[in-house]
C-alpha cells in the first residue's frame, strides 16, 4: 500500500499550483459520477537524467479514453508532453510516478456533464515498487477474484476512467482481505482477464502467452512493451484465450502494469506456480524492463522522454 508523498507543484490547465492548492469543488462532476480520465506513468532515474517512459503512448491513452467520454481536452500531446516534462523538472524528483488526470469540474447538477468543465491536472509523486520488493524479488502471492470484470460494451475496458476502478477496488481489498498481494480477475467468460491493476502473462514450454484485447481488459502499455521485448529476445508470444486453469498448471506466471513493472506471480490460491520461485523467462523479461526503463541498455523504440533534452528542445523552438 503506498500513501501519497507530496510534491511541490501541480500542473493545472496551463498553471503550476502548489500541491496543497490544486482543488476541485465537492461537487465536481468527477466526485459526482466518476468521470476522469487518467494515466498512471513512471519517470525513471537514468545515465542521461529522468526519463519518462513511453510518455507520448500515455497521454494518447488518455486522450482516447476522453474521445470515448466525449470529453474535449484543451490541450495536445505536445503541450502535456512539455507540461510533465517541466513538472518533474520542476519538482526536482528524478523518479516519480506521473498521473494525469483530465475531470469533469464544477458546473453540472445531474449526470448529463456538459454544464462541466473539463480540466487537466499533471501531479507527480514518488512511488517505489507498487507490490513490494519482496514480490519483485520472490513473486506475489495471488488469488483468483470472486468478482469478474465487466463485460465488453458495458463500461469500455479500453477507456482508463475513474469508475473502471470501482470493480479493481473490490477486486483488490478482496485479495488483501484474504491475505493476498494480489488477485487476478476473470471476465464475463470465465477466462481470464486481468490483475486489479495489471495484464497478466503466462509462460509454458518457454511459450510467453497472454490475454487478447476483449473487451474486459486494458490495452496495457507494459503489455505492449513486454510483448515487444520477449519477441525481440527471440520469444515465442501467442494472444489468446487463457483458462482459469492454466494460472495453477503453468511453468510461469508474471503480471505487467506500469506500477507493477514487470512483477512475478509465486502462487495462485495457495498453489505454487511452477516451481514457487521467479521463473527464469520472467526473470529476463524483469530485467530486461528494468535495463531499459533504466537507459542501461539501447532504447530502440525511442520509448524514453528524456526530461532534459526535451524542455531544451522546447525552449528552441520558442
Ligand atoms: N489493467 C488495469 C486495470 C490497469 O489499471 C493497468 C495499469 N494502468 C494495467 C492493466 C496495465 O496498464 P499499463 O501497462 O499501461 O500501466
Amino acid at each position: 500500500m503506498a500513501k501519497l508523498v507530496p510534491t511541490e507543484w501541480i500542473w493545472h490547465d496551463g498553471e503550476f499550483v502548489a500541491w496543497k492548492d490544486a482543488n476541485v469543488h465537492v461537487l465536481s462532476h468527477s466526485m459526482q459520477f466518476g468521470s476522469s480520465a487518467f494515466e498512471g506513468i513512471r519517470c525513471y532515474s537514468t545515465p542521461r537524467g529522468p526519463a519518462v517512459f513511453r510518455l507520448e503512448d500515455h497521454l494518447q491513452r488518455m486522450l482516447n479514453s476522453c474521445k470515448i467520454y466525449r470529453m474535449d481536452v484543451k490541450y495536445g500531446i505536445d503541450e502535456l508532453v512539455a507540461a510533465t516534462c517541466e513538472l518533474v523538472e520542476r519538482n526536482g524528483i528524478a523518479s516519480c510516478y506521473v498521473r494525469p488526470m483530465v475531470l469533469r469540474g464544477y458546473g453540472a447538477a445531474g449526470m448529463v456533464p456538459f454544464d462541466s468543465p473539463v480540466e487537466v491536472f499533471i501531479p507527480c509523486w514518488p512511488w517505489g515498487s507498487y507490490l513490494g520488493d519482496h514480490a519483485m524479488e520472490n513473486g506475489a502471492d495471488a488469488c483468483v477474484s470472486s468478482w469478474h470484470r465487466m463485460a465488453p460494451n458495458t463500461t469500455p475496458s479500453m477507456a482508463k476512467v475513474a469508475g473502471n476502478y470501482l470493480g479493481g477496488q473490490l477486486v483488490k481489498m478482496e485479495a488483501l482481505a484474504n491475505g493476498y498481494d494480489e488477485a487476478i480477475a476473470l471476465g464475463p467468460d470465465g477466462l481470464i482477464s486481468e490483475g486489479s491493476g495489471q495484464n497478466v502473462f503466462v509462460v509454458q514450454k518457454g511459450v510467453v502467452f497472454t490475454t487478447p484485447m476483449n473487451g474486459t481488459l486494458l490495452p496495457g502499455i507494459t503489455r505492449d512493451t513486454v510483448i515487444t521485448l520477449a519477441r525481440g529476445l527471440g520469444l515465442e508470444v501467442r494472444e489468446g484465450p487463457l483458462q482459469r486453469e492454466l494460472l495453477y498448471v503453468c511453468d510461469e506466471l508474471f503480471l505487467t502494469g506500469t506500477a507493477s513493472e514487470v512483477t512475478p506471480v509465486r502462487s495462485v490460491d495457495k498453489i505454487p506456480v511452477g516451481a514457487g520461485k521467479t521463473g527464469e523467462v520472467t526473470r529476463l523479461l524483469q530485467r530486461t524492463y528494468m535495463d531499459l526503463v533504466q537507459g542501461k541498455i539501447e532504447d530502440k523504440h525511442n520509448w524514453l522522454c528524456h526530461v532534459t533534452a526535451e524542455r531544451a528542445a522546447v525552449k528552441q523552438d520558442r
